[in-house]
């Protein structure tokens, strides 16, 4: 079957159900793939056991179909082996963890760069960490394209820089971070550089490694599993180092009345029973992903993007947040929000809503961002690979019509 919009549709139960539906959310939720459910359905009814625990036929195939499920997550990244994939409930867990259990290994002065772009999941445990631990945080500020202003990076980082921690691309201009500059200034100063791609992996497979980065967050519901799984991904050496987060059954070596030591990563990290079946369909997910055509659904995706951000400018007042151009596509993924004078964006969401488009209006998790922009809150369309030319004509017709019906 080719790669078309029509026939990646069809493989989206929800979306084949329910033909009607313009579904323009992705950046907040994919829609779970076929391949995902059904091997959340058959590992629930023929390997349901706990994992890491039992000895008996049913748990070691449990055992096997999780530990399967860490490999398909380590091709998906490139990974240097399966024992660098941490599962976690999702990419705020992944996030978290880093700033608790990495965040632990650093002295009161030393610094960790954020940027103004992070969803609030990439912002707020750094200020937890720094009310804590009194490490210094220093936000990399945006451009008014929304894009990551590098200029000051050396500046910002100091010498005592031990981490920059960043979304590899916004989820409300789509903006794509410049990694590379980032990897090269961090390395200077031996910090070491956490990704946030939660936004980057519905859009294909990534390349940690090729990328030198040392940490790599991101959750199976946004990139067609299920929900309730995500994943840390950490270099070995750098797992090594850092103590647990939590404390549970299965991340010890030992237990003594009086003290505890940890299993080596990633179960150190894997405190309690792990989203197992979750984790079996996400990489089911991961599978199917790693067949398809990424150049071709890239190409499709930015036609749309494109399509969308010609249609928008064609709306008076409308205000384009991110990367302005049509052409500058390739700045940014599919993820397009604007602002309407006078129209907020609930309202248009509603008018939207009720002509079968669902989309997300609001502050999306990145109040500094839209701060920075001067948006108090905007509408986001965000594109996926099962989106073709109608849902995007459905779009612009549907805005037209909540101008109307609004103004
Ligand atoms: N980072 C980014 C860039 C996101 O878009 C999101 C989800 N909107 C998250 C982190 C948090 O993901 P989750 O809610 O799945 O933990």
């Amino acid at each position: 079957m080719s790669d078309t919009a029509a026939n990646l549709r069809a493989q989206f139960p929800l979306l084949a159900a329910a033909p009607e539906l313009h579904y323009l959310d992705s950046a907040a939720t994919a829609q779970i793939h076929r391949a995902a459910l059904d091997a959340v359905v058959s590992h629930e009814t023929t390997r349901r056991a706990n994992v890491m625990r039992g000895t008996y036929r049913l748990a070691e195939a449990a055992d096997l179909a999780y530990e399967q499920a860490r490999q398909s997550a380590a091709r998906f990244l490139n990974a240097g082996s399966a024992g660098e994939i941490v599962f976690t409930p999702g990419a705020t867990a992944s996030l978290n963890l880093v700033a608790h259990a990495f965040g632990s290994t650093l002295k009161a002065g030393d610094r960790v760069l954020v940027s103004v772009a992070e969803h609030h999941s990439n912002f707020v445990p750094w200020q937890m960490l720094r009310d804590r631990c009194g490490i210094e945080l220093a936000p990399i500020p945006v451009g008014a394209d929304g894009r990551l202003d590098l200029t000051r990076l050396s500046e910002l980082m100091g010498d005592r820089c031990r981490l920059v921690a960043v979304t590899q691309c916004s989820n409300v201009t789509g903006a794509w971070t410049d990694v590379a500059t980032i990897v090269a200034a961090a390395r200077k100063v031996g910090a070491k550089v956490l990704l946030d791609g939660a936004q980057a992996v519905q859009h294909g497979p990534q390349d940690v490694r090729a990328m030198d980065i040392d940490f790599y967050a991101f959750s199976g519901h946004k990139c067609f599993g299920p929900g309730g799984v995500g994943v840390l991904w950490g270099r070995a050496e750098a797992l090594a180092r850092m103590p647990p987060f939590l404390g549970g059954g299965g991340m010890i070596a030992e237990v003594t009345p009086e003290a505890s030591t940890w299993a080596a990563p990633p179960q150190r990290f894997e405190a309690g029973t792990p989203p197992i079946a979750q984790a079996i369909g996400l990489a089911a997910a991961l599978d199917w992903m790693m067949t398809l055509d990424w150049t071709a659904i890239r190409e499709r995706e930015d036609a749309l993007c494109q399509q969308l951000i010609e249609g928008l400018a064609r709306i008076p007042g409308l205000r384009l947040l991110g990367p302005q151009h049509a052409h500058h596509c390739e700045a940014r993924a599919p993820i397009v929000s604007f602002d309407i004078p006078d129209l907020h964006p609930h309202d248009i969401c509603q008018v939207l809503d009720a002509q079968n488009l669902a989309l997300r209006g609001g502050h999306h998790c990145a109040q500094p961002l839209l701060a920075a922009l001067g948006a108090e809150a905007c509408t986001r369309a965000s594109i996926a690979l099962y989106n073709g030319e109608a849902d995007i004509e459905a779009l612009l017709a549907g805005l037209d019509r909540a101008r109307r019906e609004l103004a």
